[in-house]
C-alpha cells in the first residue's frame, strides 16, 4: 500500500540517506528529473542537485540538525538543465534501523520567476522613484495630507526625509503649504475626488529651512473595488527655478514690448521673427504684415549700397553695427533712424539671430538740417550785408560828393546861370540821397516788422495820371525819352476805386517803372492794371536786357544787387524789389516776375480791391 502510495503520488518523492545515496524515486520524480529511477539511483544526490548552489551547505546542515526542512535549492535534470526546486524532508527509520529521508520535490521555477520579476519590477520602480526629481506620495484624504508613503524626493523638496514625515505626526505636509493656498487646494481635491478626476496645481511651500519654494503637483484619488476612497497618490515637483525663469521672461518681454525704441528680432537672413509695439508705431506695419517679412521691407532705396555692405560685414563678424539710415514706412513716408544691430549667439557660439534697436531721429535730423540751413542763410545774409554796407557807402558818397563839391564851387564871381545850374545839381543829388535814405529806412522798418500801411479809397485812373508824369520825368532823368510808353487800363472806365495804401502802391509802381526804364536801352515799355476776381492785377513790362534765370531766383532777396553793383552803370542799392515785394504782401497781394535774357522782363503784382479781401 505504501509502495503504491509512493509510486503514484503526484508529488515527486525520493528516498535517500544523509550521505546522499538515493534508494528510490517515484514516477513523478522521474518525470521531473527527466531520468529513469535507475539513473537517479545510480548518480545519487549529485545527479539531482546542482552542487554549485551556495544554499546546499546550509540546507544539509539544517537537515542534519532538525531533520525537517522546507527549503529552496537549485535541482538538476538528467539533461543537466537546472530548475528552482522546493524540497520538504521527513525522517523515518527503516526495519534495519537505518535513518532514511523521504524528500518531496516541487518545481517552483514558475513561481520563482514570478517572484524574481516582481522583485525586479519593484526594484525598478524604486530606482525610478528615487531618481525622480520630485516626490511621489500616497496620503490620506485628510486636512493634514497624512503620508502613508512618500519617496526619497521629499528630502530635496521639503527638507524632511520620508521617515521623518512618517514618524512625526506634527510635520504634516499641510503645514508646509503656504496659508493662502491651503483652502484652495483642499477645495480642489474635494472636487477631484467627487468627479474621480485628476488634481493639478501650482502653489508654494516652506521647506524645513524656511525657504519658500514653488511646487507643481499632480495626483489622483484611488478607490477600492467597492468604489470607496482608499487614498490619494501623486507626484510633487519643485518648479521654483522654472517660475523664476518664467517671471524673468515676462519681465524681459515687457521691457522689450513696452520699450520706446523699436526692437526687432530677425533670423540670420534678416527675416523678422519678432517686433515690438514701437516698431509697428514707427513703420506703420502691423504684426501680421511684418512678421515673416524681410527687413528689406523698410528699404527706402536712398541708402548707399556700401552702407548695407558695411552693416552685413560687421554683424556677420559678430560685432555690433551702429549707424543712421533713411527708411520707408508702409505709407511710403521716409524717416530717419539711428540703428544698432547686434548678432545673438547660440550656445555653440554661432550666430542664430540679429537684434536691431532703432530710434526715429527724423525730427532731430530735420532740426539739424534747418539749423544748418539757417546758419548758411545767416552767413549769406551776413556776407551780403557787409557787401551792402560797402556798396551803400559808395552810393551815398556819390551824391554827397556832388552836394559838397558843387556847393564849394559856388562863389561871388560866378554867373547867376552857373549858380542856378549848380544848385539844381545839388538839389538832384540831395533828392537822390533822400531816396536812398528812405529806402534804407523802409528796409530797417521791414526787418523789424515795424512798417505799417494806411488804407484809404483811392482812384486808380487818377493815380495812373500822376504816374504818367513821373514816368516822363524818369525818362528824362535816365535819358530814355526815346522809349515808347503804353499804358493799359480797363476800357471806358473813368474811375476805378480800390481800398489800399496810396503812397505804398505808388512807391512800388515807381520802383518797377524806374527799373524798367533803367534797364531798357531802346524799345518799349508797357504798364497797366485790370481787375481780376476780388483783386487788381498790375504789371510793368519792358523790352530791356532781361534777367538771367539764376538772378531771377534771388531777385526778391535782400541785398541781391550787391555782386554786380560795382560794375553796373545804373545807380541803386539792390533793395528796391525786396522792399516792393514785402510792401505788396503787406497790402495783401503777391508779386512775381517773368523774364528772358535780352528780350525783356515783366513784373506782376496783385492788390486786393478791398482791405482784407
Ligand atoms: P536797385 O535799387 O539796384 O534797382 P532793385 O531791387 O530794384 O534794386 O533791382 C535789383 C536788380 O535787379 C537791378 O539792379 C537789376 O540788376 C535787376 N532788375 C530789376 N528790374 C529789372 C528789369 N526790368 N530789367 C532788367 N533787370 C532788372
Amino acid at each position: 500500500m505504501y509502495r503504491s502510495f509512493f509510486e503514484n503520488n503526484f508529488d515527486a518523492l525520493i528516498l535517500t540517506n544523509d550521505d546522499g545515496d538515493i534508494f528510490a524515486a517515484n514516477k513523478a520524480a522521474c518525470r521531473l528529473f527527466k531520468s529513469t529511477e535507475k539513473q537517479i539511483i545510480a548518480k545519487g544526490r549529485s545527479g539531482v542537485v546542482d552542487m554549485s548552489d551556495p544554499r546546499l551547505q546550509s540546507v544539509l546542515k539544517k537537515r542534519a540538525e532538525d531533520g525537517l526542512v522546507k527549503e529552496r535549492i537549485r535541482l538538476k535534470r538528467g539533461d543537466n538543465s537546472t530548475f528552482e526546486g522546493e524540497i520538504t524532508t521527513t525522517f523515518f527509520t527503516d526495519d534495519n534501523g537505518h535513518k532514511r529521508t523521504l524528500i518531496t520535490v516541487r518545481d517552483v521555477s514558475g513561481q520563482f520567476e514570478n517572484e524574481q520579476q516582481l522583485k525586479a519590477s519593484k526594484r525598478q520602480n524604486e530606482i525610478l522613484i528615487s531618481n525622480l526629481p520630485g516626490m511621489v506620495y500616497r496620503c490620506l484624504f485628510d486636512k493634514k495630507w497624512t503620508f502613508i508613503y512618500v519617496s526619497e524626493g521629499s528630502k530635496l523638496i521639503t527638507g524632511y526625509s520620508p521617515e521623518y514625515f512618517l514618524e512625526n505626526p506634527d510635520v504634516s505636509y499641510a503645514k508646509l503649504i503656504l496659508q493662502k493656498y491651503r483652502n484652495e487646494i483642499w477645495d480642489k481635491w474635494n472636487t477631484v475626488v467627487k468627479q474621480k478626476s485628476t488634481f493639478e496645481a501650482e502653489y508654494q511651500i516652506t521647506d524645513s529651512k524656511g525657504q519658500v519654494k514653488w511646487v507643481w503637483e499632480r495626483g489622483r484619488p484611488v478607490f477600492d473595488s467597492h468604489g470607496k476612497l482608499d487614498y490619494l497618490e501623486g507626484y510633487i515637483e519643485d518648479i521654483t527655478e522654472r517660475k523664476r525663469t518664467e517671471r524673468d521672461l515676462i519681465k524681459f518681454t515687457r521691457a522689450v514690448e513696452q520699450n520706446m525704441s523699436s526692437i526687432v528680432l530677425t533670423d540670420i537672413n534678416g527675416n523678422i521673427e519678432y517686433a515690438n509695439k514701437a516698431f509697428f508705431g514707427m513703420t506703420g506695419f502691423n504684426r501680421t504684415e511684418a512678421v515673416g517679412q524681410n527687413m528689406r521691407l523698410l528699404k527706402s532705396g536712398l541708402v548707399a549700397a556700401g552702407v548695407y555692405k558695411d552693416m552685413w560685414g560687421t554683424i556677420m563678424n559678430g560685432k555690433t553695427w551702429r549707424g543712421e539710415l533713411i527708411n520707408k514706412k508702409k505709407n511710403g513716408e521716409l524717416f530717419w533712424v539711428n540703428k544698432a544691430i547686434s548678432p545673438i549667439l547660440d550656445s555653440r557660439g554661432k550666430i542664430s539671430n540679429f537684434v536691431s534697436v532703432a530710434e526715429n531721429i527724423t525730427e532731430r535730423k530735420k532740426a539739424e538740417e534747418e539749423l544748418i540751413e539757417a546758419k548758411e542763410r545767416a552767413e549769406e545774409v551776413d556776407r551780403l550785408k557787409t557787401a551792402f554796407l560797402a556798396n551803400m557807402s559808395h552810393e551815398l558818397r556819390t551824391p554827397l560828393n556832388a552836394v559838397i563839391g558843387f556847393s564849394e564851387l559856388i562863389d561871388e564871381q560866378m554867373s547867376k546861370e552857373q549858380i542856378l545850374e549848380f544848385s539844381r545839381t545839388i538839389n538832384q543829388s540831395g533828392n537822390h540821397l533822400l531816396e536812398i535814405v528812405e529806402q534804407i529806412f523802409d528796409v530797417s522798418l521791414l526787418e523789424t516788422g515795424n512798417l505799417s500801411v494806411s488804407f484809404s479809397d483811392i482812384d486808380l485812373v487818377s493815380l495812373f495820371g500822376v504816374l504818367a508824369q513821373e514816368v516822363k520825368k524818369k525818362q528824362v532823368k535816365h535819358d530814355k525819352e526815346n522809349l515808347s510808353v503804353d499804358v493799359k487800363m480797363p476800357e471806358g472806365v473813368q474811375k476805378f476805386v480800390i481800398h489800399t495804401d496810396r503812397r505804398r502802391l505808388m512807391q512800388v509802381l515807381l520802383n518797377l517803372l524806374d527799373n524798367a526804364i533803367k534797364f531798357t536801352g531802346k524799345g518799349s515799355l508797357q504798364y497797366g492794371f485790370k481787375p481780376e476776381n476780388d483783386k487788381v492785377l498790375f504789371w510793368v513790362k519792358d523790352t530791356g536786357i532781361g534777367i538771367s534765370e539764376e538772378k531771377q531766383r534771388m531777385i526778391f532777396q535782400m541785398f541781391n544787387q550787391v555782386e554786380q553793383s560795382y560794375t553796373r552803370e545804373t545807380g541803386g542799392i539792390g533793395i528796391g524789389l525786396t522792399v516792393s515785394q514785402k510792401l505788396i504782401e503787406l497790402l495783401g497781394g503777391k508779386m512775381w516776375m517773368e523774364s528772358k535774357m535780352g528780350q525783356g522782363s515783366t513784373f506782376y503784382f496783385t492788390v486786393p480791391q478791398k482791405e482784407g479781401a
